[in-house]
């Protein structure tokens, strides 16, 4: 068993246990991720990524990374590298990769068998008919009228759709199972439709194409997988996927088992509502940070070991629901709170001057770079008579429960000193511009040696030593809860992105690279961004802190 991870036990876990009791599958566990290259990857996927190859490690088992290519129209190489990176970034490695366009040729000659067999025809009714003689959840369907096609028939079209002598829709080949079965997925469905389209890894070799349920039991089989594992919505569809593999010669049955998907408030998570956003234009790319994507999530400065963690907690039960937004920021939360050193930056500056600190004097202060964290060492801030603090820090007419800057009271600049305010200046739209103030040399380090008392604490930088930066503060992309799929643009929140200009930061920062992660003292995490150019330095708010002490200026 895995050490490293806790692996909360969960229903699919019971019964891979009971199967390997049993000696089933010779004691093998095989597993499988089965993405469709057709967008990114998105959190939804970690939970089954998680899964199976989580499973896959703790029972020293495989897992295959299977792409599920069979809709030549709508998938790209690009996908399909994305979502290479993006499993690897989480920290699995695949037993094997591989496509179900390698089994084109396999899935043919199955289906091939199953017309010698007497359970498969070619059918020349319309796509509209086919839905019609299908019937309904209340009505049983109708045979189609080329049902009872001769099997000579049936075999000649079907190779002649192979060879390209038929038009797109102009016929199909359907497995024959029961017009009149209660479950609507075993009304002969339909298994290999006919479309003239370059496939991305099959060229032009082909021009019908297997349909995903068939495609996906056989896949299974021809990997060798033991417990196939799918959403909810697939439950349905168990049925079919054991019934082509009862008729067919395949080397083992593997078990499919649904488990809930994920879904989380304040996002979409389909690729073709993600696919919209990012097409149209709402969001900038597949990796903008406010998407749930794995690589949207990374860009903002998730952990691999932070979205794992989210996976464990939410846990796989078979009920479906939604998950607060707050439970994944949660778990980002608690790992940079572990992982990021801190820094001092000031997102909205306002100049602070000190009236009796020596003109052009710099001394340098030490500052701890985690407090929890001696390990991590400290480092030394420059401090000088000209300041950077935060504008909400200041108010020119505080009520009694501000424990920031206002006209007369004192508070504590972090790791520094205590500065009481002397007066401020404005310019002539009535903006404070410039806050001044005295510091008391005693208080260096951060304490009164007459044990006098300030409420705050403020965070600060050196006017001259800062450097500047841009900070995207990010919020949720949606306003509502659960985004509809009829108005979800209309939903989108516009405030999503925030962009700040002109943030001041210590000055070691210049040096970060990209995508490493700060905790911004009192502000949240941030990570900078890796698409910045190398000569601007771009910073993404990844989540907020949660302790009010961020807010309201508080003890240290
Ligand atoms: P969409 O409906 O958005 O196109 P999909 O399920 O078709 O998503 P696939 O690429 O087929 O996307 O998904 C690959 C695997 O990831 C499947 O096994 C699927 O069940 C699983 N998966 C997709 N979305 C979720 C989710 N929200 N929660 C858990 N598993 C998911
Ligand atoms: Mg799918």
């Amino acid at each position: 068993m895995n050490d490293e991870r806790s692996n909360p036990a969960n229903f699919i876990r019971q019964i891979i246990d009971a199967d390997l009791a049993a000696g089933e599958n010779d004691g093998r566990v095989a597993t499988r991720f089965p993405p469709e290259p057709n967008g990114y990857l998105h959190i939804g996927h970690a939970k089954s990524i998680c899964l199976n190859f989580g499973i896959a490690q703790d029972y020293h088992g495989t897992c295959n990374l299977r792409y599920d290519d069979t809709n030549p129209e709508k998938e790209d190489i690009e996908y399909a590298d994305a979502i290479r990176r993006d499993v690897e970034w989480l920290g699995y490695h695949w037993h094997e990769v591989r496509y179900a366009s390698d089994y084109f040729e396999q899935l043919y000659g199955f289906a091939v068998s199953l017309i010698e067999q007497g359970k498969a025809y070619v059918d020349t009714l319309s796509g509209e008919q086919i839905r019609e003689f299908r019937g309904t959840l209340t009505k049983p369907g109708r045979n189609s009228p080329y049902r009872d096609r001769e099997r000579e028939e049936n075999l000649d079209l079907f190779r002649r759709m192979r060879e390209g002598e038929f038009a797109d829709g102009e016929m199909v080949l359907r497995a024959r199972i029961d017009m009149a079965s209660a479950n609507i997925n075993m009304r002969d469905p339909v298994i290999y439709r006919i479309r003239h389209a370059e496939h991305w890894r099959a060229g032009d070799s082909w021009c019908i194409y297997p349909m995903y349920d068939y495609t996906h039991c056989i896949s299974d089989a021809l990997e060798g997988i033991t417990h196939s594992l799918c959403t909810l919505e697939f439950e349905d569809h168990r049925p079919l996927y054991d019934w082509f593999l009862d008729q067919l010669d395949v080397p083992c049955h593997p078990q499919q088992i649904e488990f809930a998907r994920l879904n989380l408030d304040y996002t979409v998570m389909s690729k073709r509502l993600l696919n919209r956003l990012v097409t149209e234009g709402h969001v900038r790319g597949w990796d903008d940070p406010r998407l749930p994507t794995i690589s949207g999530l990374r860009r903002r400065g998730y952990t691999p070991e932070s979205i794992r963690d989210f996976c464990d907690r939410i846990g796989v039960t078979k009920k479906d629901g939604i998950i607060k937004m707050g439970v994944l920021e949660n778990s980002v939360r608690e790992d940079l709170d572990h992982r990021a050193p801190r820094a001092m930056a000031v997102l909205k500056p306002l100049k602070l001057v000190i009236e009796n600190y020596p003109k052009h004097e710099v001394e340098y202060l030490s500052a701890r770079n985690h407090p929890k964290r001696a390990e991590l060492g400290t480092r030394e801030l420059p401090f000088g008579r000209e300041l950077y603090i935060e504008r909400d820090d200041f108010m020119e007419d505080p009520p009694r429960k501000f424990f920031r800057l206002g006209p007369g009271r004192e508070v504590r600049l972090r790791y520094a000193y205590y500065v009481t305010c002397t007066g401020f200046e404005k310019d002539e739209d009535g903006n404070v511009v410039e806050v001044r103030c005295r510091y008391d040399p005693a208080t260096k380090g951060g304490d009164s040696p007459d044990g006098r008392k300030v409420k705050g604490t403020i965070h600060w930088v050196s006017a001259s030593h800062a450097v500047t930066a841009k900070v995207r503060m990010y919020d949720r992309l949606f306003q509502v809860p659960a985004p509809t799929a009829a108005n979800f643009l209309e939903q989108l929140n516009p405030h999503s992105l925030d962009l700040l200009v002109n943030c001041r930061l210590e000055p070691g920062l210049a040096e970060a690279e990209p995508e490493q992660r700060f905790q911004f003292e009192r502000q949240g995490y941030f990570c900078i961004d890796p698409d910045a150019p190398p000569e601007q330095l771009v910073f993404n708010r990844t989540v907020t802190l949660r302790d009010s002490w961020s807010r309201r200026g508080g003890k240290n």
